[in-house]
């Protein structure tokens, strides 16, 4: 089976991202080729190549620094039409869970989105992948007819690739793949949060339990104690206690980290749909009945107020 991994590069760096789709491939087995798009591709090529990228091809110029979804779409159409791949996976973040569904839309490919794991079954890889919001999962695999199987995957679902060996290869196009009809004039960074939410490896996240937003600085002095990015549920966000882009939940995030941390929140499914995939899950609700603790590897019924500065205070200390 051919794979063909979409790497992302984000101002010169690889996205972490890229690892996870690597790791993904890998896991798969068979022939593995993986895609760099850049301005200046050679070092960023290499780190691929030491981490199991196989084959990878890079794809050099000026416009491909920022991404644009016309542009990268016509590069990574002519690399899949020259090396036919069976499958071409990426993970889902904002520019290749596009790149992917343009792809298959031009091509006679099939596309599954949000996978949450990925087997080989004959020569077919099955996508396992949650949908009604959650409540249910469901398989899928491409019909006879489509190739390749465009597959994006959820970010943080897959173990990302530390090892391997591969070789890179400088790769041209034609020139009408640089001919777009829209141009990145800039791309401004999010104030605020350092930790990206989707990104981070643990989350601490407050609901209506916190009963003001004057209360905030408790849950970011913990998330603080342990480098944590701060989510918070809808009702809040809704209250104005803090921006729409820290909510988690079906019109929010979704995030998949090693540690969740839901501070006052009572576990509606549509906040669960965005956070249940976590690895492991620590509720903090003054009620022993609250539904979050369904979902929670370790619930801790108390008030939050006495919690939150117990926790912090032994974080702080080193755990
Ligand atoms: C179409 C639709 C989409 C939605 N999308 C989202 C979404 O994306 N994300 C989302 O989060 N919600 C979403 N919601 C809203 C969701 O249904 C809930 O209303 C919301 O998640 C509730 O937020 P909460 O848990 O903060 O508040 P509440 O349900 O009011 O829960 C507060 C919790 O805090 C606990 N508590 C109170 N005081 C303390 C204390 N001192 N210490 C500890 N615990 C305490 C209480 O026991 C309670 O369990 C959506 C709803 C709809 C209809």
């Amino acid at each position: 089976m051919k794979i063909l991994v979409l790497a992302e590069q984000k101002e010169g760096k690889l996205a972490s991202s890229s690892f996870e789709a690597l790791g993904a491939a890998q896991a798969l087995g068979g022939e593995v080729s993986t895609l760099l798009m850049a301005k200046d591709p050679a070092a960023l090529a290499d780190k691929l190549a030491s981490c199991g990228g196989g084959k990878v091809l890079t794809v050099a110029h000026d416009s491909l620094d920022m991404f644009n979804q016309e542009t990268f779409r016509k590069v990574a159409g002519e690399i899949v039409e020259k090396t036919s791949p069976d499958v071409v996976i990426g993970v889902a973040t904002i520019s290749t869970r596009a790149l992917l569904a343009a792809l298959a839309a031009k091509t006679s490919g099939a596309m599954a989105s949000n996978a949450t794991a990925l087997r080989v079954e004959g020569d077919k890889v099955v996508v396992t992948r949650p949908c009604f919001g959650g409540k249910a999962v469901s398989e899928v695999t491409s019909a006879e007819s489509a190739k390749p199987f465009f597959i994006s995957l959820r970010l943080k679902a897959f173990s990302p690739a530390t090892a391997g060996s591969g070789e890179v290869s400088s790769e041209s196009v034609s020139d009408s793949c640089f001919e777009s009809r829209t141009k990145v004039v800039e791309s401004i960074k999010e104030s605020g949060q350092t930790v990206k939410l989707e990104e981070a490896d643990t989350v601490v996240s407050f609901g209506r339990g916190l009963q003001g937003q004057e209360h905030i600085p408790l849950v970011q002095s913990l998330a603080d104690s342990l480098g944590a990015a701060v989510g918070a549920s809808r009702a809040v966000v809704d209250a104005g206690w803090i921006e729409y882009k820290h909510q988690v939940g079906q019109t929010g995030r979704t995030v998949t980290p090693k540690l969740y941390v839901a501070v006052g929140i009572s576990g509606a499914i549509q906040h669960l749909v965005g956070m249940q995939s976590s690895k492991c899950i620590v509720a903090i609700n003054k009620d022993k009945d609250a539904p979050i603790f369904n979902v929670s590897s370790y619930g801790i019924v108390g008030d939050a107020f006495e919690i939150l500065p117990a926790l912090t205070e032994r974080f702080a200390q080193g755990g």
